[in-house]
Protein backbone atom coordinates (compact mmCIF):
# COMPACT_ATOMS: atom_id res chain seq x y z
CA UNK A 1 0.00 0.00 0.00
CA UNK A 2 1.23 3.48 -1.05
CA UNK A 3 0.81 6.14 1.40
CA UNK A 4 -0.90 9.86 -0.40
CA UNK A 5 -1.29 13.24 1.15
CA UNK A 6 -4.28 15.04 0.26
CA UNK A 7 -3.73 18.17 -1.40
CA UNK A 8 -6.87 19.26 -2.49
CA UNK A 9 -10.71 18.81 -1.69
CA UNK A 10 -13.01 20.59 -4.41
CA UNK A 11 -16.74 20.65 -3.29
CA UNK A 12 -18.34 19.49 -6.73
CA UNK A 13 -22.19 19.10 -5.79
CA UNK A 14 -23.76 18.45 -2.22
CA UNK A 15 -22.83 14.80 -2.57
CA UNK A 16 -19.63 14.98 -4.58
CA UNK A 17 -16.02 15.66 -3.58
CA UNK A 18 -12.47 15.72 -5.59
CA UNK A 19 -9.98 14.80 -3.74
CA UNK A 20 -5.93 15.05 -5.06
CA UNK A 21 -3.91 13.16 -3.57
CA UNK A 22 0.14 13.09 -4.22
CA UNK A 23 2.59 10.32 -3.93
CA UNK A 24 5.69 9.75 -1.37
CA UNK A 25 8.32 10.72 -3.77
CA UNK A 26 9.52 7.14 -4.03
CA UNK A 27 6.47 6.66 -6.27
CA UNK A 28 5.51 10.12 -7.83
CA UNK A 29 7.61 8.94 -10.66
CA UNK A 30 7.13 5.14 -11.29
CA UNK A 31 2.78 5.48 -10.75
CA UNK A 32 0.80 4.91 -13.52
CA UNK A 33 -2.66 3.91 -14.63
CA UNK A 34 -4.65 3.56 -17.58
CA UNK A 35 -7.97 5.40 -18.08
CA UNK A 36 -10.87 3.45 -16.39
CA UNK A 37 -8.86 1.79 -13.95
CA UNK A 38 -9.67 2.10 -10.27
CA UNK A 39 -7.54 1.99 -6.95
CA UNK A 40 -8.17 0.18 -3.27
CA UNK A 41 -8.72 3.55 -0.88
CA UNK A 42 -7.97 3.13 2.01
CA UNK A 43 -9.40 5.40 4.48
CA UNK A 44 -8.24 6.07 8.22
CA UNK A 45 -10.32 4.54 11.55
CA UNK A 46 -13.02 3.32 8.22
CA UNK A 47 -11.90 0.43 6.01
CA UNK A 48 -10.90 0.10 2.34
CA UNK A 49 -13.39 1.51 -0.48
CA UNK A 50 -12.91 0.95 -4.93
CA UNK A 51 -13.04 4.42 -6.58
CA UNK A 52 -12.08 4.73 -10.35
CA UNK A 53 -9.28 7.40 -11.11
CA UNK A 54 -10.66 10.30 -12.83
CA UNK A 55 -7.52 11.99 -13.54
CA UNK A 56 -5.39 11.36 -17.03
CA UNK A 57 -2.22 9.50 -16.93
CA UNK A 58 -0.86 11.89 -19.10
CA UNK A 59 -0.77 14.35 -16.15
CA UNK A 60 1.88 12.84 -13.49
CA UNK A 61 2.61 12.70 -9.96
CA UNK A 62 -1.25 12.68 -8.77
CA UNK A 63 -4.06 10.64 -8.81
CA UNK A 64 -7.45 12.67 -8.85
CA UNK A 65 -10.69 10.70 -7.15
CA UNK A 66 -14.41 11.87 -7.25
CA UNK A 67 -15.97 10.31 -4.28
CA UNK A 68 -19.93 10.65 -3.65
CA UNK A 69 -20.78 10.13 -0.04
CA UNK A 70 -23.05 7.16 0.58
CA UNK A 71 -22.15 5.26 3.52
CA UNK A 72 -19.85 4.79 6.34
CA UNK A 73 -16.21 4.91 4.35
CA UNK A 74 -17.04 7.45 2.18
CA UNK A 75 -18.06 9.79 4.56
CA UNK A 76 -15.44 9.33 7.01
CA UNK A 77 -13.62 10.39 4.04
CA UNK A 78 -15.39 13.20 3.10
CA UNK A 79 -14.66 14.72 6.44
CA UNK A 80 -10.99 14.23 5.54
CA UNK A 81 -9.11 17.32 4.54
CA UNK A 82 -5.25 19.01 3.05
CA UNK A 83 -2.34 17.71 4.85
CA UNK A 84 -4.65 14.59 5.74
CA UNK A 85 -3.04 10.85 4.65
CA UNK A 86 -4.88 7.98 3.09
CA UNK A 87 -3.57 4.60 1.60
CA UNK A 88 -3.89 3.51 -1.78
CA UNK A 89 -3.23 -0.11 -3.70
CA UNK A 90 -3.90 -0.33 -7.37
CA UNK A 91 -4.34 0.06 -10.24
CA UNK A 92 -6.41 -2.44 -10.47
CA UNK A 93 -8.84 -3.71 -13.28
CA UNK A 94 -8.17 -3.47 -17.18
CA UNK A 95 -9.12 0.24 -18.23
CA UNK A 96 -10.08 1.32 -21.52
CA UNK A 97 -8.10 0.04 -24.78
CA UNK A 98 -6.63 3.09 -25.76
CA UNK A 99 -4.76 1.88 -28.05
CA UNK A 100 -8.01 0.77 -29.81
CA UNK A 101 -9.20 3.92 -29.73
CA UNK A 102 -6.29 5.18 -31.66
CA UNK A 103 -7.68 7.30 -35.02
CA UNK A 104 -10.54 6.85 -34.12
CA UNK A 105 -13.54 8.87 -33.70
CA UNK A 106 -14.12 8.61 -29.82
CA UNK A 107 -17.62 8.91 -27.91
CA UNK A 108 -17.97 8.79 -24.07
CA UNK A 109 -21.24 8.23 -22.81
CA UNK A 110 -21.16 9.17 -18.96
CA UNK A 111 -24.25 9.13 -16.40
CA UNK A 112 -24.18 10.80 -13.38
CA UNK A 113 -20.98 9.28 -11.24
CA UNK A 114 -19.87 7.38 -14.50
CA UNK A 115 -18.27 10.98 -15.81
CA UNK A 116 -15.45 10.05 -13.01
CA UNK A 117 -13.86 6.74 -15.00
CA UNK A 118 -14.64 8.77 -17.89
CA UNK A 119 -13.23 12.13 -17.15
CA UNK A 120 -9.87 10.19 -17.06
CA UNK A 121 -10.32 8.88 -20.80
CA UNK A 122 -11.59 12.39 -21.93
CA UNK A 123 -8.27 14.00 -20.92
CA UNK A 124 -6.24 11.41 -21.94
CA UNK A 125 -7.39 11.70 -25.49
CA UNK A 126 -7.52 15.61 -25.21
CA UNK A 127 -3.62 15.67 -24.13
CA UNK A 128 -2.75 13.40 -27.11
CA UNK A 129 -5.40 15.06 -29.19
CA UNK A 130 -3.78 14.92 -32.56
CA UNK A 131 -3.91 10.65 -32.16
CA UNK A 132 -7.86 10.81 -32.50
CA UNK A 133 -10.34 11.45 -34.61
CA UNK A 134 -13.86 13.45 -33.92
CA UNK A 135 -14.46 13.81 -29.79
CA UNK A 136 -17.90 13.30 -28.23
CA UNK A 137 -18.75 13.53 -24.72
CA UNK A 138 -22.60 12.89 -24.31
CA UNK A 139 -22.97 13.38 -20.48
CA UNK A 140 -26.22 13.18 -18.33
CA UNK A 141 -27.21 13.61 -15.06
CA UNK A 142 -30.50 14.32 -12.66
CA UNK A 143 -30.38 17.77 -12.45
CA UNK A 144 -27.78 20.83 -12.93
CA UNK A 145 -26.56 20.49 -9.37
CA UNK A 146 -25.35 16.73 -9.50
CA UNK A 147 -23.51 17.54 -12.87
CA UNK A 148 -19.66 17.24 -11.98
CA UNK A 149 -16.69 19.04 -13.47
CA UNK A 150 -18.99 22.18 -14.01
CA UNK A 151 -16.27 24.94 -14.76
CA UNK A 152 -14.07 22.18 -16.38
CA UNK A 153 -16.84 21.83 -18.48
CA UNK A 154 -18.03 25.00 -19.53
CA UNK A 155 -14.54 25.81 -20.91
CA UNK A 156 -14.32 22.66 -22.82
CA UNK A 157 -17.83 23.40 -24.46
CA UNK A 158 -16.54 26.56 -25.81
CA UNK A 159 -13.76 24.21 -27.47
CA UNK A 160 -13.80 23.68 -31.09
CA UNK A 161 -12.31 20.00 -30.95
CA UNK A 162 -14.47 18.53 -28.84
CA UNK A 163 -18.40 18.38 -29.02
CA UNK A 164 -20.11 18.62 -25.63
CA UNK A 165 -23.73 17.53 -25.58
CA UNK A 166 -25.41 17.11 -22.20
CA UNK A 167 -29.06 16.38 -21.33
CA UNK A 168 -30.77 16.85 -17.88
CA UNK A 169 -33.57 14.07 -16.66
CA UNK A 170 -35.82 17.35 -16.44
CA UNK A 171 -35.44 20.97 -16.50
CA UNK A 172 -37.11 22.50 -14.18
CA UNK A 173 -34.49 25.73 -12.85
CA UNK A 174 -33.08 28.83 -14.78
CA UNK A 175 -29.88 27.18 -13.80
CA UNK A 176 -30.37 23.64 -15.40
CA UNK A 177 -31.90 25.09 -19.27
CA UNK A 178 -28.92 27.69 -18.49
CA UNK A 179 -26.81 24.31 -18.80
CA UNK A 180 -28.18 22.56 -21.87
CA UNK A 181 -31.21 22.85 -23.47
CA UNK A 182 -32.31 19.20 -24.18
CA UNK A 183 -34.29 17.24 -21.42
CA UNK A 184 -34.50 14.06 -21.60
CA UNK A 185 -32.56 10.37 -20.59
CA UNK A 186 -28.63 9.61 -21.78
CA UNK A 187 -29.62 7.45 -24.38
CA UNK A 188 -31.75 10.38 -26.15
CA UNK A 189 -28.19 12.11 -26.86
CA UNK A 190 -27.45 9.58 -29.17
CA UNK A 191 -29.86 11.11 -31.66
CA UNK A 192 -28.06 14.39 -31.47
CA UNK A 193 -24.64 12.42 -32.81
CA UNK A 194 -23.67 12.11 -36.80
CA UNK A 195 -20.60 10.12 -37.14
CA UNK A 196 -19.45 6.83 -38.64
CA UNK A 197 -20.54 4.09 -36.46
CA UNK A 198 -17.41 1.64 -38.01
CA UNK A 199 -15.49 4.76 -37.13
CA UNK A 200 -16.25 5.87 -33.82
CA UNK A 201 -15.11 3.73 -30.34
CA UNK A 202 -17.51 4.17 -27.90
CA UNK A 203 -16.83 4.07 -23.98
CA UNK A 204 -19.88 4.24 -21.73
CA UNK A 205 -19.91 4.32 -17.95
CA UNK A 206 -23.24 5.38 -16.44
CA UNK A 207 -25.98 3.87 -14.03
CA UNK A 208 -26.72 0.37 -14.12
CA UNK A 209 -30.37 1.13 -15.21
CA UNK A 210 -29.01 2.69 -18.56
CA UNK A 211 -26.68 0.12 -19.48
CA UNK A 212 -29.69 -1.80 -21.62
CA UNK A 213 -31.27 1.23 -23.41
CA UNK A 214 -27.36 2.99 -24.25
CA UNK A 215 -26.72 -0.43 -25.83
CA UNK A 216 -30.21 -0.80 -27.55
CA UNK A 217 -29.60 2.36 -29.04
CA UNK A 218 -26.13 2.54 -30.42
CA UNK A 219 -26.48 -1.23 -31.96
CA UNK A 220 -29.66 0.53 -33.62
CA UNK A 221 -27.68 2.96 -34.72
CA UNK A 222 -25.06 0.21 -36.36
CA UNK A 223 -22.02 0.74 -33.64
CA UNK A 224 -20.32 -2.69 -34.17
CA UNK A 225 -20.63 -4.89 -30.80
CA UNK A 226 -16.61 -4.52 -31.06
CA UNK A 227 -16.56 -0.23 -30.88
CA UNK A 228 -18.55 -0.41 -27.53
CA UNK A 229 -16.95 -0.68 -24.52
CA UNK A 230 -18.30 -0.51 -21.27
CA UNK A 231 -17.34 0.19 -17.53
CA UNK A 232 -19.30 -1.99 -15.32
CA UNK A 233 -18.98 -1.41 -11.61
CA UNK A 234 -19.82 -4.23 -8.96
CA UNK A 235 -19.44 -4.32 -5.01
CA UNK A 236 -15.90 -5.68 -4.32
CA UNK A 237 -14.11 -5.85 -1.75
CA UNK A 238 -10.54 -7.32 -2.38
CA UNK A 239 -9.74 -5.47 -5.96
CA UNK A 240 -7.95 -9.26 -6.91
CA UNK A 241 -10.41 -11.66 -7.71
CA UNK A 242 -9.99 -13.33 -4.43
CA UNK A 243 -13.46 -12.73 -2.69
CA UNK A 244 -15.69 -13.75 -5.67
CA UNK A 245 -18.44 -10.61 -3.91
CA UNK A 246 -17.98 -9.00 -7.83
CA UNK A 247 -18.36 -12.21 -9.56
CA UNK A 248 -20.79 -12.54 -12.40
CA UNK A 249 -20.73 -16.04 -14.75
CA UNK A 250 -17.24 -17.58 -14.63
CA UNK A 251 -15.73 -13.40 -14.58
CA UNK A 252 -14.81 -11.23 -12.23
CA UNK A 253 -15.64 -7.97 -12.32
CA UNK A 254 -12.32 -6.63 -10.30
CA UNK A 255 -9.95 -8.79 -12.68
CA UNK A 256 -11.63 -8.84 -16.01
CA UNK A 257 -13.40 -5.78 -15.80
CA UNK A 258 -14.46 -3.31 -14.79
CA UNK A 259 -14.14 -2.51 -18.91
CA UNK A 260 -16.00 -5.07 -21.10
CA UNK A 261 -16.32 -5.13 -25.32
CA UNK A 262 -20.11 -6.19 -26.42
CA UNK A 263 -18.38 -8.83 -27.70
CA UNK A 264 -20.10 -12.29 -26.65
CA UNK A 265 -16.38 -13.46 -25.55
CA UNK A 266 -16.35 -10.85 -23.50
CA UNK A 267 -19.45 -10.11 -22.09
CA UNK A 268 -20.96 -12.94 -19.95
CA UNK A 269 -24.89 -13.00 -19.77
CA UNK A 270 -26.45 -11.32 -16.36
CA UNK A 271 -23.80 -8.40 -16.94
CA UNK A 272 -25.92 -5.75 -18.25
C1 LIG B 1 -14.69 -0.49 -9.61
C2 LIG B 1 -15.44 0.47 -8.75
C3 LIG B 1 -15.21 1.82 -8.90
C4 LIG B 1 -15.89 2.75 -8.11
N1 LIG B 1 -15.63 4.07 -8.32
C5 LIG B 1 -16.25 4.98 -7.54
C6 LIG B 1 -15.95 6.36 -7.70
O1 LIG B 1 -15.16 6.78 -8.55
N2 LIG B 1 -16.58 7.22 -6.86
C7 LIG B 1 -17.48 6.81 -5.90
O2 LIG B 1 -18.01 7.64 -5.17
N3 LIG B 1 -17.79 5.50 -5.75
C8 LIG B 1 -17.20 4.58 -6.53
N4 LIG B 1 -17.49 3.25 -6.35
C9 LIG B 1 -18.46 2.89 -5.30
C10 LIG B 1 -17.80 2.96 -3.93
O3 LIG B 1 -16.79 1.97 -3.84
C11 LIG B 1 -18.86 2.72 -2.84
O4 LIG B 1 -19.78 3.80 -2.86
C12 LIG B 1 -18.23 2.64 -1.46
O5 LIG B 1 -17.49 1.44 -1.34
C13 LIG B 1 -19.29 2.70 -0.38
O6 LIG B 1 -18.68 2.54 0.89
P1 LIG B 1 -19.39 3.12 2.20
O7 LIG B 1 -18.78 2.44 3.39
O8 LIG B 1 -19.33 4.61 2.20
O9 LIG B 1 -20.88 2.74 2.00
P2 LIG B 1 -21.60 1.37 2.43
O10 LIG B 1 -22.06 1.54 3.84
O11 LIG B 1 -20.77 0.18 2.09
O12 LIG B 1 -22.83 1.41 1.43
C14 LIG B 1 -23.76 2.52 1.45
C15 LIG B 1 -24.74 2.37 0.31
O13 LIG B 1 -24.07 2.38 -0.97
C16 LIG B 1 -24.34 1.17 -1.70
N5 LIG B 1 -23.10 0.77 -2.39
C17 LIG B 1 -21.92 0.44 -1.85
N6 LIG B 1 -21.03 0.11 -2.80
C18 LIG B 1 -21.66 0.22 -3.98
C19 LIG B 1 -21.30 -0.01 -5.36
N7 LIG B 1 -20.10 -0.44 -5.72
N8 LIG B 1 -22.22 0.23 -6.30
C20 LIG B 1 -23.46 0.64 -5.97
N9 LIG B 1 -23.86 0.87 -4.71
C21 LIG B 1 -23.00 0.66 -3.73
C22 LIG B 1 -24.75 0.17 -0.64
O14 LIG B 1 -25.59 -0.82 -1.19
C23 LIG B 1 -25.49 1.02 0.34
O15 LIG B 1 -26.80 1.27 -0.07
C24 LIG B 1 -16.82 2.32 -7.14
C25 LIG B 1 -17.06 0.96 -6.97
C26 LIG B 1 -16.38 0.05 -7.77
C27 LIG B 1 -16.64 -1.41 -7.59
Amino acid sequence: MIRALITDVEVLSPFHKRFTLAFEPLYADSWSHRPGQFVMLTVPMAGEVPISICSSPTRRGFVELTVREVGRKTGVLHRLSEGDVVGIRGPFGNGFPVERFKSMNVMLIAGGLGMAPLRSLLWYVLDRRELFGEIYLLYGTKSYQQVLYKDELKRLSSRKDVHCLFILDKLETQEDREWTPVEGLIPDLIDYVETDPERTCVAVCGPPVAYRFIVKKLLQRGFPKGNIFLSLERRMECGQGRCGNCQIGYKFTCKDGPVFSLLEEDLVPGML
